[in-house]
């Protein structure tokens, strides 16, 4: 097991010592995938059996482009609804370059 995160209302995530969590490349395991989705677990969100999807139960191996998929943005949205002004969302990339900054700032995992 590469992490774990707890559902609602706890909210912990825990990430195994042992793995070597990376960003940008192939080799070893890509933290913003494996941190994102037990995030989205914190969140309340369950397994996807949608292949490409960011809570499909496997790790799938490093994408360069990584995004959300509409399963996901779905997923989310049956639980906490939609955004309806731009101006709330200040977007996935912003919030994935602030996780990697916390992360490297407090030495977490790298
Ligand atoms: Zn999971």
């Amino acid at each position: 097991m590469l992490a774990h995160a707890f559902f609602p209302p706890d909210g912990r995530a825990q990430f195994d010592d042992d793995e070597h969590y990376t960003d940008g490349t192939p080799s070893g395991t890509n933290l913003l995938w494996v941190a994102t989705h037990e995030f989205g677990h914190a969140l309340g969100i369950h397994h996807s059996n949608v292949r490409n999807a960011l809570m499909y139960p496997y790790y799938t191996g490093y994408a360069p482009n990584f995004n959300l998929q509409d399963d996901d943005v779905a997923a989310i949205q049956s639980l906490y609804g939609m955004f309806l002004n731009n101006a709330d969302f200040f977007g996935l990339e912003e919030m994935l370059t602030q996780l990697k900054e916390f992360f490297c700032k407090h030495k977490i995992l790298w």
